[in-house]
Formats: C-alpha cells, structure tokens, sequence
C-alpha cells in the first residue's frame, strides 16, 4: 500500500511552528500584518479569504481586509496598493485572484511592492526564483516541496516529470525542483506521448486541471504522485487530476485531495507573511 502524504497534517505541524515564531517576535514588540484585498464577491474567492483570516488567527498574524465592489476602477485598487505598499505596518500585501474583468491582473500584480508580494507573483520575485536568489516563492508549489520533504521522500538525482506549466504552478515548480537537484520534464498540452514521458517519472507532479485523468497507465511502479488538481466531480465529491483509486495500488506515495497540497498552500502563505517581516522591519 502507498504512503498517503497527508497535508493535514504536516501542514499542523508547520502552523504551530510559524505559531512559535510569531509570539517569539511578539515577544519583542513585533507584530506581523497581512492585508487581503477582495474585488466582488466570486464565492470561492469569499471562501479561500476566509480560510486565509482563519489561518491567520490561529497563527497570530494581524489580518486587515478589503472587501471592494466587483464595478470598483483599476485606479482605485492600484491606488489602494500603494497606500499599502507604502504602510511600514503592512507586511504582506494579497490581491485574491481573479480579478473581475476589466481590471488588468497583471498590472495589479506588478503594482504590489515585490517585499510586500507574499504570494510571489511579481516578476522580480519569479526572476529571484529563476536565478537562484531569495525572495517570494509561489505558495503552491512551495508547499509540495514542504511535503515531499517531510514525507523524507528523496529528491537529489531523481526524476520529476511535472505536467503544466502556468505561471503558479508548473513553472515555480520546476525550478524548485532543480534547485533541489532533480532532474526535471516539464509537460503540457502540446507534449507528445504524455504517457510515455510519465512512465518515467520518480516523481510525478500533476497540475493541469483535469479531473481525474492520470490512470496507472501514467504512473511508473513505485512513483510517488503529487496531484495538485481540485476538481467536483459528479456526485459534488471533491477529487483531482489524478485517479486516487486507480493510482494508488500501484505507486509508492501519493497526496490525496482533499488532504494533500491544498492545505499547504496557506500554511505557505503564512510563512511568507512571517518571512516579509523579519526580513524588511
Ligand atoms: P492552468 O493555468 O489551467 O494550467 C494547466 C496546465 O496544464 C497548462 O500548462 C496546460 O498546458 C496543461 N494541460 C492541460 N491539459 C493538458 C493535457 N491534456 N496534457 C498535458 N498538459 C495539459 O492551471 P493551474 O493554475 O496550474 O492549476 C492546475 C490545477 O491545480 C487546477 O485544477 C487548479 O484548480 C489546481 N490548483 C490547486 C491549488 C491548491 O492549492 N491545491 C493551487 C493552484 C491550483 P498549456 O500550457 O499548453 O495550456
């Protein structure tokens, strides 16, 4: 049987250590703010908001929001930012995504100072990750590398296939596996022989938005499969991009969703709002 990497948990484990961290620095008279802004009222957008207030709470981290209209200007929120950008009691600055349409995301993006953009984002924090320096890593993909690591699964040397490449996920991810020294196939929808490619995969990280579509025909026997899809599927069970019940039999480890990478994701969040602050106040 697999090993089930079970972000409930290990996702616990490094809230209560931010935990630790945050009353360390309150101990010192320093206390840490992220601001949420939201533009409308997208109801998975109110959810993933609430979780990060929530998060926050338990964690000790001060969270400040913006609810603003879905019909508020682009100049009003870029406004906003700056004001943000330029509070020193602000450390992390999130704009929930997405934006409603006429507003411009990627302006948006580059308007959040790159020391405030705790989701890491912005192009100088995506070009620091590119050439090996610090600064802001995409949660989602900073996450698995949390868990793969404390599942003590080995990365030096071994193969990581990562099907998707968008600016969040597959990208981020695959140079965060280079820096830990896998070798690494990105694929995508063009990608030939998608099938082939899996099969010789050690580590196989699927992000492409497609419920349930990696079989066992993709998995090499004893992989270990990340699957960072979420997905209703037709009975409103939630599920991912990888088929749990038809994969699991055949690889070494495997996430579950729910269960998996998504409760890592705002564990990553957190830990960026911390970092923000020790490293700019
Ligand atoms: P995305 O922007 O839609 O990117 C999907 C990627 O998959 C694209 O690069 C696309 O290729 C590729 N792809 C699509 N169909 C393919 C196929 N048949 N064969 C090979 N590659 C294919 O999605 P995303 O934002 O990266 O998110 C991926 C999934 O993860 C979604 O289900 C999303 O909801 C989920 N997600 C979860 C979390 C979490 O916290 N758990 C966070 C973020 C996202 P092209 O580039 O050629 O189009």
């Amino acid at each position: 049987m697999a090993q089930i990497i079970d972000g409930k948990v290990i996702s616990q484990i490094i809230k209560n250590e931010l935990r630790l961290q945050v009353q360390d620095l309150q101990s010192k008279g320093k206390k840490c703010t992220l601001v949420v802004i939201q533009v409308g009222n997208d109801p998975a957008s109110s959810v993933y908001v609430a979780n990060k207030k929530k998060a926050c709470e338990y964690i000790g981290i001060s969270s400040r929001s913006y609810e603003l209209p879905e019909e508020t200007p682009e100049q009003q929120l870029l406004e906003l930012i700056d004001e943000l950008n330029n509070d020193a009691g602000v450390h992390g600055i999130l704009c929930q995504l997405p934006l409603p349409k006429h507003i411009n995301e990627k302006r948006v993006i580059n308007r959040i100072s790159p020391q405030k953009d705790v989701d890491g984002f912005h192009p100088q924090n995506v070009g620091a990750l590119m050439i090996g320096e610090q600064g802001f890593v995409s949660c989602t993909p900073a996450g698995i590398i949390e868990l793969l690591k404390r599942s003590d699964v080995e990365i030096e040397g071994r193969h990581c296939v990562i099907i998707g490449r968008s600016n969040i996920v597959g990208k981020p991810m695959a140079m965060l596996m280079l820096r830990e020294n896998a070798t690494v196939t990105v694929c995508h929808s063009k990608t030939k022989d998608l099938q082939n490619i899996c099969r010789q995969a050690d580590i196989l990280i699927v992000a492409m938005g497609k419920p349930k579509y990696i079989t066992r025909d993709y998995i090499k026997e004893g992989a270990v499969v990340i699957d960072v899809g979420i997905h209703r599927d037709a009975s409103n069970k939630l599920c991912g991009d990888v088929d749990y019940k038809d994969v699991e039999p055949v690889c070494s480890a495997i996430t579950p969703v729910p269960g998996g990478v998504g409760p890592m994701t705002i564990c990553m969040l957190m830990k960026n709002c911390i970092d923000a602050m020790k490293d700019y106040s």
